[in-house]
């Protein structure tokens, strides 16, 4: 593999105690939005890496990372705490598959996260793809309190630019939260509460449906989505759903 690039924080922003977001320069590295790529800290002489999704368009040349932190974990607690200035590493090979170049033409495109499963899905709505290629698309984010809940401005900017085509439904699963749904998502899949906040119907025959964050979450999703007749997606056997194993 090629040499490690070296990148400088220029932002860390902190949402929550936990969530925060990295904005870096670094040399021009091509991706395809939804793939991620590994950041890395020398830590006791260790260079200790983990996955991390884009948050940034392709053609932006800051690039912006979305993490939480995982308690006792080698690296995240140490990103957390970067400040402008300070150098970190970024692998020179982005990739995975949760990517449109993968989903095929649908008339409504779903993107369904959890958590720190939105930060792909930012970054294909940054993009002029979804929009060339779906009549919809339709943001659907999970969080367990309402202040996480993050990227608002990011997220009614779209709102702005694409207007009725885009339609943006939270979940708050652990307080009342207005304006957002109660209970998690594979649940409103299954009673209709989802295809009715977004006033669009979630059927295979017109939609197209990717899923990032928590494990569980991708599992329940999955099998809520199978009960309504939709399979993986495979290039070898097209299917309706797209997933991202998150962690
Ligand atoms: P999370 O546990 O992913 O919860 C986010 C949302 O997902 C919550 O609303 C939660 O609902 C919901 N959820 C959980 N299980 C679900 C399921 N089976 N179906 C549908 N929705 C489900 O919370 P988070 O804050 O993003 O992450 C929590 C912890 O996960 C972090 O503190 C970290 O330790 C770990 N994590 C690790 C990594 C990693 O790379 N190692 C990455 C991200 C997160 P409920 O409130 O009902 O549970």
């Amino acid at each position: 593999m090629s040499a490690w690039l070296e990148g400088r924080a220029i932002e860390n922003r902190h949402w929550t105690d936990a969530l925060f977001s990295l904005r870096v320069e670094a040399p021009r590295l091509p991706f395809e939005a939804g793939q991620f790529v590994r950041l890395a800290l020398d830590i006791e002489g260790e260079r200790v890496a983990r996955p991390f999704s884009f948050v940034n368009a392709p053609e932006d040349p800051v690039l912006e990372f979305y993490g939480v932190i995982v308690p006792g974990g080698p690296l995240s607690p140490r990103l957390a705490r970067i400040a402008p200035g300070d150098a970190l590493y970024i692998a020179p090979n982005p990739s995975g598959f949760l990517v449109l170049s993968e989903v095929p033409d649908a008339e409504v495109l779903w993107l369904l996260a959890t958590g720190t499963g939105l930060a792909p899905f930012l970054s294909i709505l940054r993009t002029e793809t979804p929009w060339r290629r779906y009549a919809s698309v339709v943001l659907a984010h999970g969080v367990r309190f309402a202040r996480e809940l993050v990227y608002r401005e990011t997220i009614d900017a779209v709102a702005r630019a694409r207007g009725a085509r885009f339609r943006y439904v939270s979940f708050v699963t652990r307080e009342p939260a207005s304006g957002s749904l109660a209970g998690r998502i594979p649940a409103a899949i299954g009673d209709g509460r989802l295809e009715r906040a977004a006033g669009l119907a979630l059927a295979s025959a017109t939609s197209q449906v990717m899923l990032c964050g928590n494990p569980d979450m991708l599992k329940d999703a999955g099998a809520a989505l199978a009960a309504r007749g939709m399979k993986k997606h495979r290039r070898r056997s097209p299917g309706q759903i797209t997933v991202e194993s998150f962690w």
